[in-house]
């Protein structure tokens, strides 16, 4: 039988919510366990874009109210981390790309007239031009307008290694988890067999907290699935791009990060309308169809000759919402010592753990200083989509 624990905060699913929140209650001299069931990060976390959203793609269809959201905030707060001089010491994570770009393939002028009124958007947004271009734009066939927006692109597999080393001895892999009840009050999960007590216990498992609620015999907050079909595109004549391509409509047509694989050659992945509902119905070879047909009228000089595709089916987890627009806000439940809840975006693991610590200081918790933890079984770091789908 494994030994009994005690820890400030049990935090249960490692994707960057759970990871971030963890390093954040350890800088402030929290204890901390993290349990996770699969793979670091290997829920939505590694396989998300990695874009350091500021709000400004949501500017376009007016969900973005200002000052209110706290995504606009979101690139300073990476980028002090990222220089070591912020909430956690990011020093070592991989910046991919120093911003993200808005790229306009003709002739939409009237939609980004109403895009560049907005407030969301001014003085956040540059036009460029030439070599100042992203890579992949320059060419002299190239005739759309490009804009810079003040966002990051993060490398995620190395944020996740990074935050599983501010771990440090945190980090319990395990599958089976119960309440651990005292008096009828949860105090606690049993996991594995093993009783961890806690004074607060976190779910950030992303997908897998409605699972986890049902297992404590709840059924709020209710959880939302937003199913998506992600293309990846792997050639030796792909450059870097890091941009939302606009449509006529309200969301991007397609969205293109660049990921490097491990064999020095850049895989794009394309996110954005066409991995949504549409995208979702297609069977994977139509939805390579698709995209290819896509490049092919939207960069026509890209050489996709010798190109390799897939596809990837993946859920993003969300409170469950009722009107279509999305909050650019992290959001949090509370139930006792039960906190639920779910960054929506990568971008906002800062704000989901600011609510977690904003909970804790509101309700008095402070360090506790149980007795130093066992060695515990680790979980695996995961593999990204691209390494295993295209290797
Ligand atoms: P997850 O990363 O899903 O982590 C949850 C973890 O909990 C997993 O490791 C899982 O194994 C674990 N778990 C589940 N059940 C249990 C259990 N019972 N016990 C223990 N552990 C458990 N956001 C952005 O800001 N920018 C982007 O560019 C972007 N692009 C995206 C692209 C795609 C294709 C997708 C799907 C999402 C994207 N997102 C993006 C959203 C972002 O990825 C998610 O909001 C974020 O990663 C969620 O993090 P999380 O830690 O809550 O969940």
């Amino acid at each position: 039988m494994p030994s009994a624990i005690s820890t400030d905060v049990l935090i249960v699913g490692a994707g960057v919510a759970g990871l971030w929140l963890n390093a954040r209650l350890r800088r402030q001299g929290f204890s901390t366990v993290l349990v996770e069931s699969a793979s670091l990060g290997g829920g939505q976390s590694v396989k998300s874009q990695g874009i350091i959203h500021g709000g400004a793609k949501y500017a376009l269809h007016g969900a973005l109210t200002g000052a209110s959201e706290a995504i606009a905030d979101m690139p300073r707060r990476w980028r002090e981390a990222l220089a070591g001089s912020g909430e956690l010491d990011l020093t070592g994570v991989r910046l991919l790309s120093d911003a993200h770009y808005l790229w306009s393939p003709g002739t939409l002028a009237g939609n980004l007239t109403s895009f560049f009124a907005s407030k969301a958007v001014r003085g956040r947004v540059d036009q460029v031009k030439g070599d100042q271009l992203p890579p992949a734009l320059q060419h002299p066939k190239f005739k759309g307008k490009v804009y810079r927006l003040a966002e990051l692109v993060i490398d995620v597999p190395s944020l996740i290694a990074r935050l599983a080393e501010l771990a440090g001895d945190g980090l319990l892999a395990g599958q089976k988890i119960e309440p651990l009840l005292d008096n009828g009050q949860l105090v606690g999960l049993r996991v594995d067999e093993r009783e961890i007590r806690a004074q607060r216990i976190v779910l950030s498992a992303g997908a897998g907290n409605a699972d986890l609620l049902d297992a404590l015999g709840l059924s709020q907050p209710a959880m939302q699935k937003r199913p998506l079909h992600m293309v990846l595109v792997k050639g030796p004549s792909l450059k870097p791009l890091y941009a939302h391509c606009l449509g006529g409509g309200p969301k991007p047509r397609i969205t293109v990060t660049t990921h490097p694989a491990a064999d020095g050659q850049w895989v794009w992945y394309l996110g954005g309308d066409i991995s949504e509902a549409e995208g979702v119905a297609r069977e994977p070879a139509e939805q390579i169809a698709t995209a290819r047909k896509e490049l092919g009228n939207l960069l026509p000089w890209i050489d996709l000759s010798q190109a390799r595709w897939a596809t990837l089916r993946v859920d993003r987890a969300e409170p469950l919402q009722s009107g279509l627009t999305r909050p650019d806000n992290a959001f949090l439940a509370e139930q006792d010592r039960l906190l639920v809840g779910w960054p929506t975006k990568l971008a906002l693991a800062p704000d989901f753990a600011d609510r977690v610590l904003a909970s804790l200081q509101r309700d008095g918790i402070q360090p506790g200083h149980p007795p130093a933890l066992p060695e515990l079984p680790r979980p695996p770091m995961t593999q990204t989509a691209w390494e295993q789908l295209l290797p």
